[in-house]
């Protein structure tokens, strides 16, 4: 196996190598951004899926799913968002040999199928608040070049869509996605910035837009996910009105939360180093993988190897056991490059022991049991998880930089953390002076020691001006 271009030289050619040798994903499918998702690739989907259902229903969602189809008569209600999505969007034109009616969009997002169910639905102040969420494929005919997991044409896809009484109701749904992707985050040991896009800058349709975003690469930022605000954007258009407790009758006010595969891309990018992927348990396909090393034992490694692994099934955990003809050298390699968080060896003395010697995906090891080894091996994984959220701690707030002159913008190799006056006109200043885009407005503190933001760095007016985020995103 060929040796893995070094992070530090170039990130994209890392990451596309990493992602290869890790076989997470088959990029040969005969469609241009359409990816086939590997046996090994689908695992990490599944349990990366589990995390979102997990925080979202802890918040009072629920699952639903709507069709993947979209009647044009219904895609075009909403003015904005349509001119959005209009170079985006694929079309069914035809069934069989007929051409429809009406035709047909293949979804790019779901705000125009649900929103004329939800006009159906919702009736009264006692139908509210309406939280519901799908985790989907979705379609976007994107130009620029495609990338596994960060840039798709068919994008595996996380929406909640919710229907609140006003906008405080809004407002702390808002909130609550915020409090529920810290989870998610957390879970992926990725830090991330919650940043308002500037109004220029927003979802077609919204009110207002909050980003996710985390630094990657060469001074560049990935947008893992969003947030929005709708108002009554789209609920005016789509006649989404409730009775209110007073006789009264009023709009609903919508929120949507964003979510998709690129967060295993965000996972691969933060954590993979020159020797492959990192997993956090969370999303790792295997969480374990049992490598017996038979030498004189025998059979004793490969029976105890196999007993360990139903033991740790069992506990729930997705658990490997590597009886394969190669050498342990070449299963320890594999594994190293495809991000498993936690290896178990085990030899004739750890199996006549009942032992097992561990060694995390950061180079950690220690001898596990024999007494309660399943507890002793799920102690392991979140120390491990601990371990690399605290290391992507550390590059993170390392990511950031305070310019204070647009000359300062363009050169760097951190995200720039800059004064703005909060005018359109500075803003598309900044971002011509980076080449790249104004990120917008932290929603909580930013990881590094800031005072007064001082004068803008476009306009060097000190009327309002709040610290911004700058970068060109990947
Ligand atoms: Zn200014």
């Amino acid at each position: 196996m060929a040796d893995l271009p070094a992070k530090a030289n170039g990130f994209i050619d890392w990451y596309l190598a990493v992602v290869e040798a890790a076989n997470l994903t088959d990029k040969r499918y005969g469609v241009k951004g359409m990816n086939v998702w590997t046996p090994y690739g689908f695992l990490a989907r599944r349990a990366l899926d589990a995390v979102m259902v997990r925080e979202i229903e802890a918040t009072g969602s629920h699952p639903v799913e709507f069709p993947a189809l979209i009647p044009q008569t219904e895609f075009q209600k909403e003015a904005e968002h349509i001119k959005g999505f209009t170079t985006q969007v694929y079309w069914v034109t035809r069934g069989g040999a007929t051409e429809l009616d009406v035709p047909l969009v293949l979804r790019p997002t779901s705000e125009t199928a649900m929103y004329p169910i939800f006009h159906l639905w919702i009736r009264s102040h006692r139908d509210l608040p309406l939280n519901v969420y799908q985790i989907v494929n979705t379609f976007r005919y994107e130009t620029k070049t495609t990338r596994p997991f960060l840039r798709v044409r068919e994008i595996h896809f996380f929406e909640e869509h919710t229907c609140q009484s006003g906008d405080d109701q809004a407002t702390a749904r808002v909130a609550s996605n915020l409090g529920a992707f810290r989870r998610m985050a957390e879970a992926l040991a990725v830090p991330y910035v919650a940043l308002r896009r500037p109004d220029w800058d927003k979802f077609p349709g919204a009110f207002y837009s909050i980003a996710l975003d985390i630094p990657v690469g060469e001074a560049r930022t990935l947008q893992i996910g969003t947030i929005h605000h709708y108002r009554e954007n789209f609920s005016r258009p789509y006649e989404i009105e409730y009775e209110t407790p007073d006789g009264g009758k009023a709009f609903v006010h919508q929120t949507t939360f964003g979510l998709s595969e690129r967060l295993l891309g965000a996972v691969v990018a933060v954590h993979g180093d020159d020797r492959g992927a990192v997993f956090p348990p969370s999303v790792a396909p295997y969480q374990v993988v049992i490598v017996p090393i038979s030498g004189k034992g025998g059979n004793l490694p490969a029976q105890f190897a196999e007993r360990l692994g139903k033991r740790l099934r069992d506990r729930g955990l997705r658990v490997h056991v590597d009886t394969s003809e190669d050498r342990p050298g070449a299963k320890y390699y594999r594994w190293e490059i495809a991000g498993v968080p936690l290896r178990l060896e085990i030899g004739p003395r750890e199996a006549e022991a009942g032992t097992a010697t561990a060694v995390d995906r950061l180079g950690h090891r220690s001898v596990i049991g024999p007494a309660d080894l399943e507890t002793e091996v799920e102690r392991t994984l979140e120390g491990f998880r601990g371990a690399l959220f605290e290391k992507a701690l550390s590059a993170f707030r390392g990511a950031f930089e305070v310019a204070t002159h647009l000359d300062q913008l363009r050169d760097s190799t951190k995200v720039r953390v800059l004064a703005w006056c909060g005018q359109e006109a500075c803003g598309h200043q900044i971002e011509k002076a980076i080449d790249g885009a104004l990120l917008g407005l932290p929603e909580e503190e930013l990881p590094i020691p800031l005072g007064d933001p001082g004068p803008c760095i476009g306009c060097s007016s000190t009327a309002g001006t709040r610290w911004a985020l700058a970068s060109r995103p990947l």
